[in-house]
């Protein structure tokens, strides 16, 4: 069964990604990662993300793909061996002391990251005679590439089928170090390349239209059947910094895909599944490089159109059924207005917001406050970690 592997930026959103339908999340501890500045997990976080994941036969992988400079060195055995501590199933690693290191000295398995650019079938065996289970394959290889490497190597394969892409080699670029003194390599990229600039020429702008140096983001809904025909062990979606609603969103809408797909060996409504992308809050998106090199078609040039949709507006706590009270914590301003419910448990219902009181128990027309835990009157039964939209546009 081909595995659904998601991001999560902290213990809340492992859960979610787990509970929405992932197989596996991919985690940044707070050392030797390229999101570590952004990472919430402590150890003991570690502890409870992996005790919870494996509660649910699922798996927890710990990104350690810096490319560390000579200082950056010290303290990476130590770190190792709190993570096979932690009982995680593997880390990710890019370079070959970090990958030596958890092989020679770990029980830890290894993934080889998409910053070693792995694009041949030597390479991959390189890896995996060197003692790696697992490749992830580069972003930039078209799905021909995919399935004639996938078919002649003994390494589980891993694509990226979501979310960011970089201008780069997977993050071999300096433009962020150059503009910004954040090191790409070292988990500090500030995604320079989707930033707007100005053509000038002596001081005069040459071009009215601002434009980036970004490619759009990947969305692979139409190339998933053709992944799990291939042999593909596991289908990553990007995005540790992303919102809990986010995850929720992608991960259902790929669980499904290849739910109906594995069940049916077809799917009826692709539409269906692009609307339910639609609820997160998405990027312009492309097919990246899966059917050959991208055209402009797949490039940011100018402004983009994007807006971010704030239609995540509770997530449930819990549900009484003989009040039909469900308890919510606000995520963004809603009023008496028509919502929907979001659920991992059920199909998408609506109801009418007529009556809800705030944490003090008091009627209110607006929730308004952020995090608050309020009440809210649903007449079906809700559960814990479903999500309350509004209909938005
Ligand atoms: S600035 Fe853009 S191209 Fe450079 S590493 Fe970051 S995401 Fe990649």
């Amino acid at each position: 069964m081909i595995e659904l592997l998601a991001p999560a930026g902290d213990l809340e959103k492992l859960k979610i990604a787990i509970i929405y339908g992932a197989d596996a999340v991919f985690i940044g501890g707070k050392e030797f990662s390229l999101r570590a500045n952004a990472s919430n997990f402590t150890l003991d976080d570690l502890i409870e993300g992996c005790e919870f994941a494996h509660s649910y036969g699922k798996k927890v992988y710990v990104t350690t793909n810096v490319i560390p400079h000579q200082n950056d060195k010290e303290g990476l055995l130590k770190y190792l061996k709190n993570l096979e501590l932690a009982k995680v199933d593997a880390i990710i690693a890019a370079s070959p002391y970090i990958i030596d290191t958890a092989l020679e000295h770990t029980n830890l398995e290894v993934h080889i990251s998409t910053q070693q650019s792995v694009m041949n079938i030597p390479t991959v065996n390189y890896w995996y005679d060197k003692g790696a289970t697992r490749v992830v394959l580069a972003r930039d290889m078209d799905l021909n590439e995919i399935k004639h490497i996938t078919g002649a190597v003994k390494a589980e394969i891993e694509v990226f089928i979501h979310g960011g892409m970089c201008a780069g080699f997977s993050g071999r670029c300096s433009l962020s170090n150059h503009l910004t003194n954040r090191d790409a390599n070292r988990g500090g990229c500030a995604h320079t390349c989707r930033w707007f600039f100005d053509l000038e020429k002596d001081n005069q702008k040459i071009e009215e239209v601002p434009f980036s140096m970004s490619s759009k983001d990947l969305s692979a809904v139409h190339e998933i059947t053709d992944l799990i025909d291939m042999g593909v062990a596991s289908l990553k979606i990007e995005g540790r910094m992303k919102s809990l609603h986010y995850i929720a969103t992608v991960v259902q809408t790929y669980r499904q895909i290849i739910d109906e797909y594995t069940k049916t060996g077809m799917i009826l409504d692709y539409q269906k599944y692009i609307e339910m992308l639609k609820n997160a809050e998405n990027r312009e998106t492309s097919i990246g490089f899966f059917h050959g090199l991208p055209s402009v078609d797949e490039q940011l040039f100018e402004k983009r159109s994007e807006k971010v949709m704030q239609n995540f507006v509770g997530l449930v706590i819990s549900y009484d059924e003989s009040s039909k009270l469900a308890v919510v914590e606000t995520k963004n301003v809603f009023t008496k207005e028509t919502l929907e419910v979001f659920s991992p448990y059920m199909e998408t219902k609506y109801f009418k917001n007529e009556y809800m009181l705030d944490s003090n128990d008091q009627p209110i027309e607006r929730a308004s406050k952020a995090k608050e835990r309020i009440k809210v009157h649903i007449p079906f039964v809700v559960h814990p970690n479903d999500m309350i939209r509004a209909k938005r546009t």
